[in-house]
């Protein structure tokens, strides 16, 4: 679905990224790990555009959305983002979270957008609470809408940072057994996790990046049990 050839990215002198390629196919669950600070959420908001890539090329659907001409707005309805923090509207109720996107965005119909929204509030089995507000929600649920709300506008990729890591540690399990099954469903993820083990599990392609650069890709049971380079190794034996 996505395609990243030569991207790098700089902050004044500070290159963040050199020469990153890699893609995602369809249905295929990517994980991203490494070191904090070595670029991946960079990555992540380089791929939705948030940050402007200084240079390279992102292709989709066989176009590079870097192009001048390219409608960004549109490409960006096609991905999924998950961040850290819920980022979901606190004056707003669950279900309405999960609808506001879709009507504006997509211009569903309220019907429509509030059928969708039930689909996947159900999928992460938080349709029970679609009418509490985001302060009435522990963080594990909130992250759980915010997953919801992401998939209801039907994404060709979902993009995902660090979902887990800014829940208290009982939380971390609901958020997971979710991104297991949406991985299991066939939905098309990339990934950015602390959590080895769940990476293990379910990535199809675990891809290790440090200092800006990918240096070393591959089935999980390669990467994650048998690297092949230095910094992978060091990298592995300090998250143990
Ligand atoms: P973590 O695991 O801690 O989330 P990360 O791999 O996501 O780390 P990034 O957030 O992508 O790392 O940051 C990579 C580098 O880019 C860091 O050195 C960071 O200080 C720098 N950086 C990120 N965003 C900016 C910015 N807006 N302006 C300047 N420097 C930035
Ligand atoms: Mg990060």
């Amino acid at each position: 679905v996505i395609d990243i050839k030569h991207l790098s990215k700089s902050f004044g002198q500070h290159e963040v990224l050199k020469d990153v390629n890699f893609s995602v196919q369809k249905g295929e669950v990517v994980c991203l790990i490494g070191s904090s600070g070595s670029g991946k959420s960079t990555l992540l908001r380089c791929i939705n555009l948030l940050e402007k890539p200084s240079g390279g090329a992102i292709i989709y659907n066989g176009e590079n959305i870097l192009d001048d001409k390219h409608d960004i707005e549109k490409y960006r309805t096609h991905l999924g983002m998950v961040f850290q923090q819920f980022n979901l509207f606190n004056n707003l109720n669950v279900l309405e979270n999960c609808i506001v996107g879709q009507q504006k965005v997509l211009k569903r119909s309220k019907q429509e957008a509030s059928e969708k929204a039930l689909k996947y509030l159900k999928v992460v089995g938080m349709e029970k609470y679609q009418h509490a507000k985001p302060r009435q929600l522990s963080g594990g649920q909130k992250q759980r809408v915010a997953i919801a709300r992401a998939l209801a506008m039907d994404p060709d990729v979902m993009l995902f940072d660090e979902p887990t890591s800014a829940l208290d540690p009982e939380m971390v399990g609901e958020v997971l057994k979710v991104m297991r099954t949406l991985a299991a469903e066939g939905n098309t993820m990339l990934i950015v996790t602390h959590e080895m083990e769940f990476a293990r599990e379910v990535a199809d392609r675990v891809v290790f990046m440090d200092k800006g650069v990918i240096v070393e890709e591959g089935a999980p049971e390669q990467v994650l049990a048998d690297p092949k380079h230095d910094r992978t190794k060091e990298f592995l034996k300090r998250t143990l």
